[in-house]
């Protein structure tokens, strides 16, 4: 049995994201369409078949290497579901900012089910093991079907769609963080009611491939104006990117990430050097979609090296 694996765990953003009707069991549903950029987080995982236990290491001290880590949890659920005991060690190199509506922990824990299918050569498919994942998050079953989905429900309900055409997401954080249950409690306080979905929107549902032109001018977010009142700099930032040529720009997730459309890299990257050096925000280039396979692949898109 092979004994070590490196995969990248890429973040996402939220081409547009609706935050639709509270459910009876506390979660909302919701609409979204979800983009994998690559920025990514990179896990060593090693087995070790005379051992028991999950150690991880991780180079980001803020983060807990314990049972709260959500690596440690996805490992958890995939020994108990396999009924195994074996030991494991893993090693994150952390890229993706935290608590930042990129989805670092979500994508962090598929890929570590991703790996360990592989590892331990489960043979689960991408819907066996986004099932599998779904109790670690509502971000958390979309990895599966990357680099694009349209993303329903409380995130169980995914449909991989083809996007056409190529881009740069420049990625600009303010520095401080935004807890999802927060922004979620702003949301509640914020509107009066939830607006239906756009034509356009609803028209996307049925579509299994669709292009750049057709998706920038029906990007929105929820979380813009719940955020809004507290969080002046958000609406700056994006400001920022749109007055310097991006085709779109929008809050991701819950926030504190601002992102930019830029058809062109180089563009994408003069705006990034601009807005550091005049603000000094954490700012980032990456391109649309991730390394890996190809998006028409019903297996995950996080690329695996297996050695
Ligand atoms: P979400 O909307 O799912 O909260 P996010 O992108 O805003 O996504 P994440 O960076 O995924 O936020 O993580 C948010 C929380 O999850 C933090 O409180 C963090 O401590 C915890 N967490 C647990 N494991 C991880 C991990 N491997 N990487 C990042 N955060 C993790």
């Amino acid at each position: 049995m092979t004994s070590d694996v490196r995969i990248f765990a890429p973040a996402k953003v939220n081409l547009i994201l609706r935050v639709l009707d509270r459910r009876t069991d506390g979660y909302h549903n919701l609409w979204s369409l979800m983009q994998t950029v690559a920025l990514e987080d990179e896990l060593h995982i090693h087995v070790q078949s005379d051992a028991t236990g999950v150690h991880l290491q991780c180079d980001d001290p803020t983060l807990p290497t314990d049972g709260r880590n959500l690596i440690a949890r996805a490992a958890g659920v995939v020994l108990e579901r396999a009924k195994l005991a074996v030991g494991l060690d893993i090693r994150i190199v952390k890229r993706i900012p935290v608590s930042a509506g990129l989805g670092g922990g979500s994508s962090d824990a598929a890929a570590t089910i991703v790996g360990l299918n592989r590892l331990l050569a489960l043979g689960w498919s991408a819907s066996e093991m986004a099932h599998i994942g779904q109790v670690l998050g509502s971000d958390v079953p979309f990895f599966f079907f990357a680099p694009t989905a349209r993303v329903r429900a409380r995130g169980e309900d995914v449909a991989p769609v083809r996007l056409v055409g190529e881009r740069w997401i420049v990625l600009v954080n303010p520095g401080f963080p935004v807890e999802t249950r927060w922004a979620y409690n702003r949301l509640s306080a914020t509107r009066n009611g939830m607006t239906a979905l756009s034509q356009g929107i609803a028209a996307l549902s049925g579509k299994p491939q669709v292009t750049w032109e057709e998706i920038l001018p029906l990007m929105e977010n929820d979380f813009e104006a719940a955020l809004a009142p507290t969080h002046h700099v958000l609406e700056k930032m994006k400001r920022g990117l749109l007055s310097r040529g991006a085709e779109a720009a929008l809050l991701s997730g819950s926030g504190s990430t601002v992102f930019g459309v830029f058809p062109y890299e180089e563009s994408a990257i003069r705006v990034r050097d601009e807005m550091k050096r005049q603000h000094g925000w954490w700012v980032s280039v990456a391109k649309a979609g991730s390394s890996s396979l190809s998006p028409h692949e019903t297996v995950p898109l996080n690329s695996l090296q297996v050695g």
